[in-house]
């Protein structure tokens, strides 16, 4: 997958320094980035792809984050089960 760092407006959207792959995950953990980018007091202009990518990073692994929380909550196996009490 491949993932822009620039946003839809930029003149540097589609030149290939700007574009980076990405799993499918890290594609879709933040899709509502630059909508938010205002919001959250995210601007593009004069960085470096390195930049960029280590700006956009702390939103990526909050998401991963969450998902990791939620997993521990609702479908890891519970640390406090005894194995041995389902044997017959
Ligand atoms: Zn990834």
């Amino acid at each position: 997958m491949v993932r822009h760092l620039l946003p839809k407006d930029h003149p540097n959207r589609d030149n290939p320094d700007y574009i980076v792959t990405a799993c499918m995950f890290c594609n879709t953990a933040d899709n509502r980035y630059f909508d938010m980018a205002e919001r959250r007091g995210v601007s593009f202009e004069g960085l470096s792809p390195d930049q960029l990518v280590a700006q956009r990073l702390p939103y990526v692994e909050a998401t991963r984050q969450s998902y990791r929380e939620f997993w521990e909550a609702n479908v890891a196996p519970r640390q406090d089960y005894d194995m041995t009490e389902s044997v017959p």
